[in-house]
């Protein structure tokens, strides 16, 4: 079969010599014919050569763009990029680690980030879990999943293609091993100093939040410097399997109170904590962030340190508003509850939420607070999740670290 062509409408090239890697089905003129997921060569209204990538027209998001060269996407192509991605990482890790570390857990193939729309590779210790979120990887997992075997060393690569974005690729859940072996129910990672175990099967995302590894040592490392001599009393919000509390329990001479939703994850946070034989008061609360929030605040309780991780608010413009209801509510809670001089750690990870916008929710519910507080970090993913400079739909996870008064 002859590769597809796709003819862009006059005028709307720009974003495609810029270098996007979207196109919307609204500046294609005319779409010679390909089968959904294949690969189509992307031509301006005159015919010229503008890119190279997979088309899906029962979504929005028409064609993903793989290359900005007249080069073929074949098979060679594939193992250059996932080899490309890959390399980077372990330099990075080599650097981090002083070595490499058979408990590593990092992201290895950021999608859209890392020039691979649609793909997301995460390493944990010997298992790779990839996700395929759009028909065009989806219908080259095993290929895919093939060529990562070749260039890292695992015992398996399982399949967590369980998220809701799929629908709109006319896609289905789906899980299960791709490569390999089935991974155990726990796979247990490294970070900084902390044993985790992961649940890679059945757990969030592809088992954990590895995008905030260098918060969460943060946090250990301003609590051995500014709590050394006092007992710190830590509240951990939306704590998923415990990752911020293991982290402070670490630094000594603290009380984390963890409270999640899921009693999974809490059941996991628990034995996180015996893992790791970590001294300290830990309790775990089920409950809903926001009533137990209002609670708190009508007993007057007071934490050092905060730490507002929820979940994502908005995952398009039209739910912007409503979300940033949320967040303003979030913080201002926590603001309420913070001892003059403690710190908040706080988060969003809506892609549609910009990082300015999200620091103007956070002043609005300071302005209520009546509090002072003072920006001690702007707080982002580690370099694991990198962010293509032509792709800001890709800077989803933002944070503050705040001083209260
Ligand atoms: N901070 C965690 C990741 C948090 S992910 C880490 O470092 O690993 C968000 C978590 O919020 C999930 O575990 C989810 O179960 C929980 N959650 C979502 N909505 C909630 C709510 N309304 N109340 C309590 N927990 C909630």
């Amino acid at each position: 079969m002859s590769e597809g062509i796709i003819t862009l409408k006059k005028g709307r090239e720009k974003p495609i010599l810029q270098q996007h890697p979207w196109i919307f089905s609204g500046a294609i003129a005319s779409a010679q014919a390909a089968d959904p997921g294949d690969i189509v060569t992307v031509v301006s209204h005159d015919g010229r050569f503008l890119a190279r990538g997979y088309w899906n027209q029962k979504s929005q998001i028409q064609v993903r763009i793989l290359t900005w060269q007249d080069e073929p996407i074949d098979e060679d192509w594939w193992r250059r990029m996932l080899k490309r991605a890959a390399e980077a990482r372990s330099l990075q890790h080599v650097t981090f680690e002083q070595g490499d570390n058979p408990q590593a857990a990092y992201r290895m193939i950021n999608a859209e980030n890392d020039f691979l729309p649609g793909l997301i590779v995460d390493r944990y210790a010997d298992w790779l879990v990839l996700q395929a979120l759009t028909l065009g990887i989806d219908k080259r997992k095993h290929m895919l999943a093939d060529i990562l075997a070749s260039l890292v060393k695992a015992s398996g690569i399982y399949e967590r293609s369980d998220v809701d974005v799929r629908g709109k690729e006319g896609l289905k859940s789906e899980t299960g091993i791709l490569w390999g072996e089935i991974p155990p129910e726990h796979i247990v990672i490294h970070e900084h100093f902390v044993q985790i175990k992961v649940d890679v099967r059945n757990g969030h995302k592809t088992g954990f939040y590895l995008d905030q590894a260098p918060n969460r040592h943060r946090l250990y490392n301003f609590i051995t410097e500014d709590f050394d001599e006092g007992f710190c009393q830590v509240l951990n919000l939306f704590s998923y399997t415990g990752g911020f509390g293991l982290h402070a329990l670490g630094a000594g001479g603290v009380r984390v109170v963890n409270i999640d939703a899921s009693m999974e994850a809490l059941k996991l946070a628990e034995e996180n904590v015996a893992l790791n034989q970590l001294q300290g008061e830990v309790e775990y609360l089920q409950a809903d962030v926001f009533e137990y929030l209002r609670d708190a605040v009508e007993r007057n309780e007071q934490f050092d340190i905060i730490v507002c991780d929820p979940p994502k608010f908005a995952s398009n413009k039209q739910q912007v508003e409503r979300a940033a209801r949320g967040y303003k509510d979030l913080n201002l809670h926590c603001f309420k509850l913070i001892k003059p001089g403690g710190y908040l750690m706080t988060f969003s990870c809506s892609g549609a939420i910009s990082p300015d916008l999200f620091q103007k929710i956070v002043f609005g519910a300071l302005a209520d607070s009546g509090r002072q507080a003072q920006i001690i970090q702007h707080l982002g993913p580690g370099g694991d999740h990198p962010v293509a400079l032509t792709f800001p739909e890709g800077a989803y996870l933002k944070g503050l670290l705040l001083r209260v008064y």
